[in-house]
């Protein structure tokens, strides 16, 4: 056997070796814990700093079926923690720093010091906000500019709020900042919003939202107390520039995929985004992925939760042919090609 290879009673060197490490704790990430534990393969899933994904800062998620009464994206991410423990899923907070998929078994190294030897990696890191990249936006992020309308709505009981954006994240955030603004004004650089119709109905019948059409936000102005004063716009037609005056300003612009472990191995898309095959395979086999991640076009907790049971699914087989056959007898089409520097443990 190769040095760095799996022995068969599963230990590298002293160091026990996992089936599969689980990266992500959002509905993809839990959902793959709880298929995998009761493909009996014992997962670790690794949290990451933001627990729960982008669903724990939803106020009120309506759409994921067997909930219709709604309920709130903290109950719904320990609802499916829960599940997945039930099964076996080891939970474990820490952040992985690093993943190193050079050699077989994989190493996966986290930001508490922690080192752990795995046989198969399912990806779920999920995505986090995009940047408006403009002047002020840094300097002002937590005085009074926000990408969480959840975490921070409450500060802006009674004040004026400006919200960027017109996807189903910036109406649907608008709408709950309507509970604490007195005002909430949407800037959209288009005259039509992306968001789906319900939620566009919702935000055209509220009496607090106005919309400000055709208008890019061009920096964040500040006060001598270093709190947001109001921002530069610029209508995207007649190139006028203005100044508007507000309390906080709300950024909903999109989100980009947490792709800052995956090394160059890893084949991405034009937007970072993880490719994978219909089996949920990224190009290193072995190493899976779901979620937000690797979905650059559906991005629901409904549709996360499938990635990552498909994904969950399909590291089970993976394993199984893998430790009846070894790489080279494997069905898995894809060369795996192990390098001549092997870990050393
Ligand atoms: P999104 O759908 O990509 O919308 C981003 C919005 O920001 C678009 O309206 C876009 O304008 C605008 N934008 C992008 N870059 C900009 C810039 N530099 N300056 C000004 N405006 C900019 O992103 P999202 O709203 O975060 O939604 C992401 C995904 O999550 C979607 O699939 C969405 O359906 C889903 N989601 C669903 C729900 C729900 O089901 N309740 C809630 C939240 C999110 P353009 O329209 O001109 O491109």
């Amino acid at each position: 056997m190769a040095t760095g290879q799996a022995s068969t009673n599963g230990h590298v060197g002293h160091r026990p070796v996992e089936d599969v490490i689980v990266i992500g704790s959002g509905p993809a990430g839990f959902t793959a814990g709880l298929y995998t534990a009761r493909a009996n393969l014992n997962p670790l899933l690794i949290t990451g700093n933001d627990y729960g994904g982008q669903v724990s800062i939803t106020y009120e998620v309506e759409n994921y079926p067997g909930f219709p009464e709604s309920l709130s994206g903290p109950e719904l991410v320990e609802k499916m923690k829960l599940q997945a423990e039930k099964f076996g899923t080891r939970v474990e907070f820490d952040y992985v720093s690093e993943i190193d998929v050079e050699s077989h078994p994989f190493v996966v190294r986290t930001a508490n010091g922690k080192e752990y030897v795995t046989k198969s990696i399912i990806l779920a890191t999920g995505a986090r906000p995009r940047y408006l990249e403009i002047p002020g936006e840094q300097e002002y992020t937590g005085k009074g500019v926000s990408y969480c309308a959840t975490c921070d709505g409450f500060f802006f009981r009674g004040k004026d709020v400006i919200v960027v954006g017109g996807g189903d994240s910036a109406v649907e955030e608008a709408l709950f900042l309507t509970k604490f603004a007195s005002r909430v004004r949407v800037l959209h650089r288009r005259d039509q919003l992306r968001a789906s119709k319900i939620l566009q109905d919702r935000a055209f019948s509220n009496e607090k939202i106005e919309f400000v059409w055709n208008t890019v936000v061009n920096e964040v102005l500040g006060d001598a107390e270093g709190k947001v004063r109001g921002v530069v716009i610029q209508n995207t037609e007649t190139g006028v520039v203005s100044e508007l005056q507000t309390d906080g300003v709300f950024i909903f612009v999109g989100h980009l995929p947490n792709n800052q472990l995956l090394q160059e191995k890893f084949e991405l898309d034009e937007d970072g985004h993880l490719i994978v095959d219909t089996k949920m395979r990224t190009n290193v086999p072995g190493v899976f992925a779901a979620g937000e991640i690797m979905d650059k076009v559906f991005k629901q907790v409904a549709t996360s939760v499938g990635q990552g049971c498909a994904a969950a699914m399909q590291t089970e087989r993976w394993l199984a042919d893998f430790e009846a056959h070894g790489f080279e007898g494997m069905e898995d089409p894809r060369v795996f090609r192990l390098p001549q520097q092997r870990v050393t443990v």
